[in-house]
């Protein structure tokens, strides 16, 4: 019988009892081994023996970015260097690379981690898996080759290479599964497209990660490949590095592999744990890691726990997809709103294009207003715009329960950037 990588727990209490056993361990574990962490805690007032339950989690202290960087080389490193076997870095926007060590017995996990994902993408050892991310000191390519070899499917790891090569191993290898990023799969797509070899390459499924990716952008995806599933893998280095989780061909929401880290969802600005289903911040402390244990280390990256069970029956719980960065965050009226949580809002609506300015200004009677300033769609009628503008302004307020007035401008007006458009301008202060 081939090897499952899914868990054995069924339900709630038993996942309970693995993450607190796991926090137990992890919480001594770095204690013990790392002197950063020993400082945080003795700061704090708290002592391994002090957690007993789930929610003594919220008496230990966060980690951040800043402390990887300020910390840099190994700043949560708890095991002597005789016991680490390699390291991975990632990139910072800003500063030093947050650099991350791991024991053999951690590349093991995550090989089990990632041969789950396979799993859950409904994989089987026939499958050929063609991976077309990088390989290197980022944790992206080795961590889909190890799963893959871990799971038993035949890797082909093509790296980002060249159009040509990947062209001709779609055709000589048929491989069925594709690893990519979205815009490397859409441009392999389309070249796919471009040649017409849509009847001589055989990809059933493509797992594509590492950026944010429309609906209509995976849509676009599968159907040029004549594939049946798009699967949205996340991670971060901080948590090994890419196959935190995976969606089930369901693609209600993303599995996460609970019995490896507890996820817990914040407000940014309170720090508390933000209403079930509700957007926030995602934290992680990592249950079974031993070279660079995390503990409630801050992602800045924002989703929702989705609440209920998925129509898969996985006891594993689920997450939405991860929709901005907590930096970009701000707060009018009380309220805090995500300007990806807009852009989805605004993307809904017809008449309306994908870029956008948000204008936030304090007026004299010493409130805030919020005004959102949209491009048309490309070919939508002017003549239009007062319905589409009470639309638009109507959908916000049911959304983010603020008010916000919407501005149309033409077309290709708003400045358009390669990397990320500068999005919010608060002139309050
Ligand atoms: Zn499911």
């Amino acid at each position: 019988m081939t090897r499952s990588f899914m868990p054995d727990f069924t339900t709630k209490e038993e996942l309970d009892a693995i993450q607190l056993s796991g926090l137990k361990w992890t919480v001594k574990h770095a204690y013990n081994g790392s002197e950063f962490y020993r400082q945080r805690f003795d700061e704090t007032g708290v002592k391994p023996e002090d957690i007993k339950t789930l929610g003594d989690l919220r008496k230990l202290p966060f980690v951040t970015a800043q402390d990887l960087q300020e910390g840099y080389p190994w700043p949560l490193r708890s095991v002597p260097f005789d016991q680490i076997v390699r390291l991975h870095a990632s990139s910072g926007t800003t500063g030093n690379r947050k650099i991350m060590v791991y024991t053999n017995k951690d590349i093991d996990d995550w090989a089990d981690m990632f041969a789950r994902c396979y799993e859950m993408a409904g994989l089987t050892r026939e499958d050929r898996v063609q991976i077309c991310v990088g390989y290197g000191v980022w944790t992206a390519g080795i961590g889909f080759q190890l799963g893959c070899e871990r799971f038993g499917a035949l890797a082909v790891p093509a790296g980002p290479g060249n159009i040509d090569m990947h062209m001709q191993f779609l055709v000589d290898f048929q491989p069925t599964v594709i690893c990519a990023t979205a815009s490397m799969a859409l441009l392999l797509a389309e070249e796919v497209e471009h040649r017409g070899l849509h009847d001589k390459i055989n990809v059933k499924r493509l797992i594509i990660g590492a950026e944010r990716a429309s609906d209509a952008m995976r849509g676009k995806i599968r159907d040029l490949f004549g594939a049946e599933h798009v699967f949205d893998i996340p991670g971060l280095t901080e948590v090994y590095g890419p196959g935190t989780g995976l969606d089930c061909s369901h693609h209600c929401g993303i599995h996460y592999w609970a019995d490896y880290y507890i996820l817990e969802i914040i407000d940014p600005q309170t720090l508390q744990p933000v209403t079930d289903g509700e957007v926030g911040e995602m934290v992680y402390t990592t249950l079974r890691k031993e070279g660079a244990p995390l503990i409630r280390y801050r992602s800045r990256d924002l989703t929702r726990l989705i609440p209920g069970d998925c129509p898969c029956g996985s006891p594993l719980p689920t997450h939405g997809r991860i929709t901005g960065r907590s930096d970009d965050m701000f707060i009018i009226r009380a309220v805090n709103i995500y300007p990806s949580h807009i852009e989805e809002i605004l993307s809904r609506q017809e008449g309306i294009g994908s870029e956008y300015q948000i204008y936030l200004d304090r007026k004299d009677d010493g409130k805030d207003y919020m005004k959102i300033k949209v491009e048309r769609s490309k070919n939508a009628n002017p003549a239009k715009d007062a319905q589409v503008v009470g639309k638009a302004e109507s959908e916000l307020r049911k959304a983010l329960l603020v008010k916000g007035s919407v501005e149309l401008v033409d077309y290709n007006t708003l400045p358009r950037t390669a990397r990320k458009s500068k999005r919010v301008f608060d002139n309050r202060e």
